[in-house]
């Protein structure tokens, strides 16, 4: 039996631009991601059988074929075939840490930890772009979460240019435990609500994503500034989130009068997370924010970045 464990991080946006549609249904984006220390553990192994199961005991997790880690186990079966036939089928078993439906990548991020894992069990020896043009056959955010760190990505997510480590920012993650937030819905409303401003000239996309990319929130990365980064955070679709759940607008205004670094929902929400300058302003702040917003279905999550993406437990 071939088995190993993975560690699979979470993501936060510092930065996410919306810039117009894509012929493929998508969206052109600007982002710069960042890898958390928040993360699940993946375990792989081979079973003797020639199935490909996955167990999670999370209740919003499904452990059927629309299983991320499921996905992405069954690409490298159909890419490889008789590698999957010589080793048997795989049990993935995702012990589940980061929230579901959270803009944190949590699916994502497993299904890169399974393309990696796999690799590892069939000692296929692929590269790290091979294995990112794999994982973006079946979502934009998992070629980055395959290298993790921080990112600058652009096209759809997949293109990928890393930027210096960032690995000294502390951070307090908030999430009301039973909302969710789809995230075809929030871009779908995006571009309902603000789709007559796209960008539609290939130029134009190019000189837009050039401009964050030589702006000052990259120059601010590379100076490891955080009170800088603090204050460039953005996110178009807050603009069409946070209308729809005035509770997570409360949220981020209680946590903007903590004297956090800066705050931002992430992805398409509905977390929302505060920059820190340690751990033990991030520890304040939760606290701080706990005894203003008193629902018992607020969860709080104090970590870090993270300049790693997959790596074994
Ligand atoms: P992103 O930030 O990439 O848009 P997200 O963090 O908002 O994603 P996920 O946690 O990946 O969202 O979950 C989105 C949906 O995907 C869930 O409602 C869940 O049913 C489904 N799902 C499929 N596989 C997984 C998985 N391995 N972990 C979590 N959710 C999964």
């Amino acid at each position: 039996m071939h088995s190993y464990s993975l560690i699979a991080p979470a993501k936060i946006n510092l930065y996410l631009e919306i810039l117009g549609d894509r012929p493929d249904g998508y969206h052109e984006l600007v982002m710069l991601l960042q890898s958390i220390e928040l993360a699940d553990q993946i375990d792989i192994r081979t079973l003797s059988t020639d199935n490909i199961r996955v167990n999670c005991d999370h209740p919003q997790v499904p452990q059927d074929e629309s299983n991320l880690a499921y996905k992405a186990a069954n690409l490298m079966k159909e890419q490889f075939p008789d590698v999957f036939a010589q080793f048997g089928g795989l049990e993935i078993t995702i012990n589940k840490h980061i929230p579901v439906a959270a803009g944190l990548a949590g699916g994502s991020t497993d299904a890169a930890a399974v393309l990696v894992g796999i690799d590892m069990i069939w000692q296929l020896g692929l590269t790290q772009p091979e294995l990112q043009e794999l994982a973006s056959q079946l979502g934009s955010d998992i070629p980055f979460c395959i290298a993790g760190g921080t990112v600058l990505a652009t096209g759809r997510g997949e293109q990928l240019s890393p930027l210096p480590d960032l690995d000294s920012l502390h951070l307090v993650l908030a999430k009301y435990r039973s909302l969710e937030v789809s995230t075809p819905w929030a871009y779908k409303t995006y571009r309902s609500e603000f789709g007559d401003s796209y960008v539609r000239e290939t130029e134009d996309l190019e000189a837009r994503a050039a401009k964050v990319h030589s702006g000052p929130m990259v120059q601010a990365i590379a100076n490891k500034d955080g009170s800088q980064i603090g204050q460039l955070l953005h996110n178009d679709l807050e603009k069409v989130v946070l209308p729809a759940h005035p509770q997570v607008s409360q949220l981020r205004e209680a946590f903007q009068n903590t004297g956090a670094l800066g705050v931002m929902m992430s992805g398409s929400g509905p977390t929302v997370f505060a920059l820190c300058e340690s751990q033990a302003q991030a520890q304040e702040i939760q606290q701080q924010v706990r005894s203003t917003i008193t629902d018992p279905d607020l969860d709080f999550w104090v970590t870090k970045f993270s300049s790693t993406g997959i790596r074994i437990s």
